[in-house]
């Protein structure tokens, strides 16, 4: 059985959309398309958790029009009770924080781009409670910053960047699903009475997207970091990471360095390798951002007008 399994859900994609679509003639909304190729996408409206905690501020709106803007969340990891990898009297959770507002900073100076911190404190934060802030606020990307500890291996050095492994990513994904069936809606409209195979699928749709501009964003880190950044031999990794599973928001974790190795905790710890880090960073979500943009003038959604009566998708 397990076997035939795949085709059967296979064959229900085409039946899920075209639902999903009649849905929209029926209810007289227009709806874009999902287009195969680089715009290829199925957006799905995920419950966001009100998981209570609130949402800092938004650095870079200062006008109405700044809203259009598009806006990266900066996590910076552990916090609070939790230090992160500790050495030689530094912390983690106080270098990345000094990191993560250098981008902030760089970001907002260069303009075009609005930047919320998910702390901007010493204080804790659950993994599903940052990629929730920023699900909440809408972001189009997340990063988030940490810094490594190699333990005894002192002389173990350079950056990572790590995106979310593919088994992990359907986990997630049926995950979702699950909690998906509650609130029954995609793109906007009802999908109540399919089974979780095919929201798991619809999630799928939307979460392999993410993936891929997750993945896009992390090689742009390293592009615009040749030269600058020390990265570490294998610097591309992906893992379980339980911060990097919002389905719908690009997400990266950006291992900046060991602090087991003490030049490199000094050189992230310093205004000068603070300023190296922010500059490359914040020249690779410009990049992003400038290609997204392409993107979508490249390929504008192809749209329904709301059907003159509701003669198509019922029955
Ligand atoms: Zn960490």
């Amino acid at each position: 059985m397990a076997r035939f399994l795949p085709l059967i859900l296979l064959a229900l994609i085409p039946a899920a959309i075209v639902a999903a679509l009649a849905g929209a003639a029926v209810t007289g909304r227009s709806l874009a398309l999902p287009q195969f190729g680089r715009g290829y996408v199925l957006r799905v409206e995920l419950p966001v958790s009100d998981a209570g905690v609130p949402l800092p501020e938004i650095a870079g709106q200062g006008s109405g029009a700044d809203e259009d803007l598009p806006l990266v969340v900066i996590d910076a990891g552990h916090g609070g009770h939790d230090p992160g990898a500790s050495s030689a009297g530094l912390q983690e959770k106080d270098l990345v924080l000094r990191l993560a507002r250098a981008l902030r900073d760089r970001l907002i100076e260069q303009g075009d781009v609005r930047v919320a911190l998910t702390r901007d404190e010493d204080r804790y934060l659950l993994h599903a409670e940052r990629y929730e802030i920023a699900r909440r606020l809408g972001a189009d990307l997340f990063v988030s910053i940490h810094a490594d500890s190699a333990g005894e291996a002192t002389e173990v050095e350079g950056a990572s960047i790590y995106t979310l492994s593919e088994s992990a990513s359907s986990e997630a994904a049926a995950r979702y699903a699950e909690r998906e069936n509650r609130s029954d809606r995609i793109n906007g409209q009802e999908i109540s009475g399919h089974s979780d195979a095919v929201n798991t699928i619809l999630v799928e749709l939307s979460q392999r997207r993410t993936q891929a501009e997750s993945a896009e964003f992390a090689s742009l880190i390293q592009r615009e970091g040749e030269g600058t950044i020390r990265f570490h031999p294998q610097p591309r990794r992906s893992a379980a990471l339980k911060v990097l599973r919002a389905p719908d928001v690009p997400s990266v974790l950006y291992e900046s360095g060991f602090i087991t190795n003490s030049e490199e905790a000094q050189r992230l710890a310093s205004p000068e390798g603070r300023a190296r880090f922010a500059e490359v960073m914040a020249r690779a979500i410009r990049i992003y951002f400038v290609r997204q943009r392409e993107d979508l003038l490249e390929q504008p959604p192809v749209t329904i007008e709301p059907a003159s009566d509701a003669d198509t998708g019922e029955g």
